[in-house]
């Protein structure tokens, strides 16, 4: 049976190149080319974008994201293994993929591309949380990218578009909804990948807002919502004295109780109490 691109099914490209999967670098692997389609749907109209992909593999993500329009790709892939699989995509698709052999933690992407960028990818499970943090706390807002669409482990996924007093609620929660609209838009189990991983998997679709939702200044934001959730369960007048002997009337006067928990009070509120410290 043919591929979506006429390219050689992803197994045979994986034979081939003897890319037998490496736990150090995270890899699980998407042979199913329809699935990979499906999530470079989910990042929306790629036909005018440039997009960033971290860790393109032998390329099942990379050839989804072109089959479905994608202006260009520009791809971070630091196992070298599969760098030949990821030079006969780009001659299927000339001009469109560009492959950087190298850390996506230490290359800087943005010399690459040009606006409107999204970035989608199947992330390394070992890196995926530090490169969102990095995405979501640039320098400047707006960010040089436009959208992410990013698979995590199902449980870093529901701490991202957690709502205050549940279970996953907490400083990535509050980060990520600050400046961003954030959805799980597909969940995937284990056997999705080769190999299957031992947990289930989530796609999460996150859109950079303008501006942040609620004025605050981000490092006190962060300061703040670090030291609450860091002792959850204690109240917010003891888990936060170390903003200051008159933290209660700074609580107070954010509209927070000062017996309250972290997992109870929500973005807006957080956001009020960094503004009295600006
Ligand atoms: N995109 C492919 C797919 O969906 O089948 C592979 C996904 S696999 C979960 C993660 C990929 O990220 C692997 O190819 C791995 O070599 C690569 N990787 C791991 N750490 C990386 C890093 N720091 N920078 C760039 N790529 C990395």
């Amino acid at each position: 049976m043919g591929t979506i691109d006429g390219l050689p099914p992803l197994r045979d490209v994986i034979r081939d190149h003897d890319l037998v999967a490496r736990k150090a670098l995270g890899q699980n692997f998407l042979l199913d080319l329809n699935l990979t389609a499906k999530i470079a749907r989910a990042a929306g109209d790629l036909s005018a974008h440039d997009v960033l992909e971290v860790g393109p593999g032998p390329g099942g993500l990379t050839r989804g994201l072109l089959a479905e329009g994608a202006r260009r790709v520009l791809a971070v892939e630091k196992d070298a293994r599969c760098l030949p699989a990821l030079t006969e995509i780009a001659a299927a698709y000339p001009g469109r993929l560009a492959v950087i052999n190298g850390d996506a933690l230490a290359v800087d992407v943005t010399a690459h591309l040009t606006p409107p960028i999204r970035i989608v990818a199947n992330l390394p499970y070992n890196v995926g949380t530090e490169l969102l943090i990095r995405w979501l706390t640039p320098a400047v807002w707006p960010p040089f990218w436009q959208s992410l669409t990013l698979m995590f482990q199902r449980e870093v996924a529901e701490r991202i578009v957690a709502k205050p007093r549940t279970d996953h609620y907490g400083r990535l929660a509050l980060l990520a909804q600050w400046r961003a609209e954030a959805r799980i838009v597909m969940t995937l189990p284990p056997e999705a990948f080769t190999p299957a991983p031992k947990v289930h998997s989530a796609v999460v679709h996150l859109t950079a807002l303008p501006a942040p939702r609620y004025p605050a200044d981000g490092a006190i934001l962060q300061r703040i919502t670090a030291m609450a959730f860091n002792q959850r369960r204690k109240m917010l007048r003891s888990s936060l004295k170390g903003m200051g002997a008159d933290i209660e009337a700074r609580l107070v006067a954010a509209g927070i109780p000062p017996t309250a928990r972290a997992e109870e009070i929500g973005l807006e509120a957080f956001c009020a109490l960094a503004r009295s410290y600006d």
